[in-house]
């Protein structure tokens, strides 16, 4: 009896969208286009849109009626980025899933260097940008420090210049699977996971079109939750500052008693009382809030809510997703 051919292994797409109209048509073309390239692999396109308000759900929800490839899952509302390519990877089957963003700033092509990598044994292959190309040079400089302030304060080394964009495999798939919190920065969970992991340098290009869906106060959320759940550091900073002040204010104990005994001068006025108020005052509200960022994220575990709802999921079978942390809802 001839034998059964092997099952050829399966690749999955990661592409979170979040008003993306604009670029999803072409960035459907080039993928599906990279898909049919892979001689050896299957391949499915799994596209999470985040709660756009534009066109981007039903251009998708006609890619996928006409593509068995395309698989598309509709949050009930914007959850964000992070947590959209974890809804994407709880519903992958793939032996090894990619994460990219839908602009087609990280070129696809480059996915097939990484496939070569992990063939050869690596679980994660990441892409280090070279260039960034059409950022302003505020995000430039502002994502060159936070990498490099990020790796100071993380115990865990975090590769510096280095998006989501990345290959992995299974294993890292079911880790990643097993850690359900809240507040996630899946690039630094990577990184805490382990295994054989390598980096390929590629160009970052520019944005297809429609303008960056990371305005500054998700930046700032974003390197702060990158920050918070990976180091404990601006906790010991705070206390390190605490100490700090209140040296400073017995140095002008000191000075103001030796005065007193020692001279006939006496210090007087309330300026360097006010100075000395405020600076202590600034210090400990400073802790504070350090304190408050920490038990607000701990507030958010605790309530224990599902990480994501989904509306819908187009094009997945029954069977499909095997694991979701959202208490779903219709298949079609
Ligand atoms: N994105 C998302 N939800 C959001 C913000 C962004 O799914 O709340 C998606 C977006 O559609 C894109 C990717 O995340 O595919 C990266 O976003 P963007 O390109 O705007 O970020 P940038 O490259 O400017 O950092
Ligand atoms: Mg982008």
């Amino acid at each position: 009896m001839p034998l059964s051919p092997e099952p050829l292994a399966l690749l999955s797409l990661v592409i979170p969208c979040f008003n993306e109209e604009q670029v999803i048509a072409e960035t459907i073309r080039r993928m599906t286009h990279f898909c049919s390239e892979l001689s050896d692999l299957e391949a499915e396109l799994i596209f999470i849109d985040d709660g756009s308000q534009d066109g981007t759900l039903s251009l998708l929800r006609e890619y996928a009626a006409k593509d068995s490839r395309i698989k598309v899952i509709c949050f009930a509302r914007n959850f964000g980025h992070q947590i959209a390519v974890t809804a994407g990877m709880d519903a992958a089957r793939g032996d090894a899933v990619v994460l990219i963003d839908a602009d087609l700033q990280d070129p696809p092509e480059v996915i097939h260097q990484m496939i070569i990598k992990w063939r050869e044994g690596y679980d994660v292959v990441y892409g280090t940008r070279t260039k960034r190309k059409g950022e302003s040079f505020f995000k430039r400089s502002s994502a060159r420090g936070f990498y490099r302030l990020l790796n100071q304060l993380s115990d865990t080394p975090i590769p510096l210049d280095t998006g989501d964009f990345r290959l992995m495999s299974r294993p890292i798939m079911d880790s990643l699977k097993a850690m359900p919190e809240r507040d996630r920065f899946v690039r630094g969970m990577v990184s805490w996971v382990g295994f054989k992991q390598t980096a390929i340098a590629y160009e970052r290009a520019e944005r297809l079109a429609g303008k960056s869906k990371y305005p500054l106060h998700k930046m700032l959320r974003f390197a702060s939750d990158g920050i918070l759940s990976f180091s404990t550091k601006p906790l010991q900073i705070s206390i390190a500052l605490g100490m700090l002040a209140a040296c400073i204010a017995m140095v002008g104990v000191f000075y103001a008693i030796g005065m007193r005994v020692f001279t006939d001068i006496w210090v007087e006025g309330w300026t360097a009382l006010m100075i000395a108020i405020l600076f202590l005052g600034g210090v400990q509200l400073i802790c504070v809030g350090i304190l408050g960022e920490y038990i607000g994220r701990i507030y958010n575990e605790v309530k224990q809510r599902p990480l994501y709802i989904v509306e819908e999921y187009l094009g997945f079978t029954d069977q499909q997703p095997t694991h979701s942390r959202s208490p779903t809802i219709k298949y079609k």
